[in-house]
């Protein structure tokens, strides 16, 4: 069974952040699974083993047309055997984008609906409504799969940090991640979270991470400026950072989350935000292979 590694962390030797007296380094998750990305195996890891423990064979989960979670979901369920089903929202284009299609190849039932009904997908309702559909057996993970389980699996990444870390930072969507360091470093007992949001406005998320981190109290922040026009929006800049990041470091990000996270880390260094001597992990999430990213704008 294909098993989860021990990812290594990495300097990232920059002249834009020696001028700066900031050492960055770079917690390498993109490779901590060959075929369930980033945190988004953190996130899965203790749901898996709920769903197991409670006898499930199905995961059942939600998610937009290009989602990673939806297309992690799909791998984990093919290698430890569960079946899957995703919830898609908006109507079925076909042929099937590489993030579906790959879904499929995995054995993922897909099922669409209207934004107007996926919007409901939280209500009793539709949930029981679900129940009828496609049976009562599933494990259901929320979408983008931030629930209590994902925070204590994201929180582990912060016990594998040997480095000196003033600041941790990541990049989010529903903040399941951020809300994971913040509680991983309340247990460290030193330093800071930092998320960039790779959607705009969204100020609305801040309420909700608290939520998520409870009583854990590690200093945390949620910088709105870098999201390039919003989710899955790019611009010329953010793609020529990330050219240009690949070159020098060999290190590939990826558009919608890794990408303006660390554009976000240069310009703040660029900016002045830290000070000198400070240092910075940076949490490579992971993100969807490069084959997925064409058509983005
Ligand atoms: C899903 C994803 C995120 C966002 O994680 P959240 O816990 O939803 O905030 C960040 N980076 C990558 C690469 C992702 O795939």
């Amino acid at each position: 069974m294909a098993a989860a590694v021990l990812t290594p962390i990495e300097e990232i030797v920059d002249e834009r952040l020696e001028r700066r007296g900031v050492t960055v380094y770079m917690k390498r998750d993109d490779l901590i699974h060959p075929s369930v990305p980033g945190n988004k195996w953190r996130k899965l890891k203790y749901n898996l083993e709920a769903a197991r423990n409670e006898g499930r064979k199905t995961l059942l989960t939600f998610g937009g047309a290009f989602s990673n979670h939806v297309y992690a979901v799909a791998n984990a369920g093919h290698i430890y055997g569960f079946q899957t089903i995703g919830i898609i929202r908006g109507e079925e284009h076909l042929p099937l984008n590489p993030v579906l299609a790959h879904a499929v190849e995995c054995g993922m039932q897909l099922r669409y609906e209207s934004r107007e009904r996926y919007r409901e997908k939280g209500s009793d309702a539709y949930i029981t409504e679900l129940r009828s559909l496609v049976g009562d057996d599933f494990y259901l993970l929320p979408e983008g799969g931030t629930n209590e389980l994902a925070v204590k699996g994201a929180a582990e990444v912060v016990d594998e940090i040997d480095v000196p870390a003033d600041v941790v930072c990541c990049a989010c969507g529903t903040g399941g991640t951020l809300a994971g360091l913040v509680v991983g470093l309340a247990r460290r007992g030193q330093g800071a979270a930092l998320g960039v949001a790779a959607l705009k406005g969204a100020g609305f998320l801040r309420p909700e991470i608290q939520g998520l981190v409870g009583e854990a109290s590690a200093p945390w922040d949620l910088s709105l400026d870098f999201h390039c026009g919003g989710f899955a929006k790019v611009t010329p800049e953010l793609l020529g950072f990330i050219a240009d990041f690949e070159e020098r470091h060999e290190i590939v990000l990826d558009p919608i989350y890794t990408g303006k996270m660390m554009l976000g880390l240069f310009k703040m260094a660029e900016q002045g935000r830290w000070s000198e001597g400070m240092s910075i992990v940076a949490i490579h999430t992971g993100g969807a292979p490069r084959s997925h990213w064409s058509g983005l704008s």
